[in-house]
């Protein structure tokens, strides 16, 4: 008896660096930054020429060659929320709504939020003077409303994710089969849902 309780103690030892490892190196995963999914109007395109696209898609629908996020379909003041707990660094809200495309570097008025992991989530063409000030948030968090600001053609919101704080590379929140391992807590076949990690 005694001998198995030291055992299990020396199993338990053996294990606790690799469950600290693994929890400061754990990648975020988001959930769906809106209260329902709307549908899209556009997915990221994997392949880096002009003139051509390659999207992953679980949910037939549209791309625009070289578009680096997701589009929903969120119709003008539909509330935005934060996709996981982060860091508010950089924030626009003066960007009229439609009519010029170059404010906000293209996204208009937006929210970047920094993760855990160092990643970085853009909410773009936001509604003007929506997007908050809060410095720190939780996951599921008010952040603002879509809108139709900077480079945008109609009222939506453009969902992004960079690797880093610089606009270097930048990533899909879909990945896998339908519903393999993604950036999203839930990919639910295409359709993430609002469970925060
Ligand atoms: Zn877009």
């Amino acid at each position: 008896m005694k001998k198995t309780k030291i055992f299990l103690v020396f199993v338990f030892l053996l294990m606790m660096p690799v469950l600290s490892l693994n929890n400061a190196n754990a990648t975020t995963l988001y959930r769906l930054p809106l209260a329902s999914n709307p549908g899209y109007n556009a997915w990221f395109d994997h392949n880096a020429s002009v003139g051509s696209e390659l999207r992953y898609d679980c949910v037939t629908n549209f791309s625009y060659d070289n578009h680096h996020g997701t589009d929903f379909a969120a119709s003008f003041g539909t509330s935005i929320y934060s996709g996981a707990a982060g860091s508010l660094y950089y924030r626009v809200d003066n960007c009229p709504d439609g009519s010029q495309p170059s404010c906000g570097s293209y996204y208009g008025n937006h929210v970047r939020l920094w993760h855990a992991d160092g990643r970085v989530t853009i909410y773009a063409h936001m509604r003007q003077w929506t997007p908050i000030w809060y410095q720190s948030v939780l996951c599921g968090v008010y952040i603002g409303q879509s809108g139709n600001s900077g480079q945008s053609s109609g009222p939506h919101l453009h969902f992004e994710l960079w690797q880093n704080t610089g606009i270097g590379t930048r990533l899909d929140f879909f990945g896998g089969n339908c519903n393999s391992p993604s950036y999203w807590v839930n990919q639910n076949g295409g359709w993430p849902t609002t469970q925060c990690q």
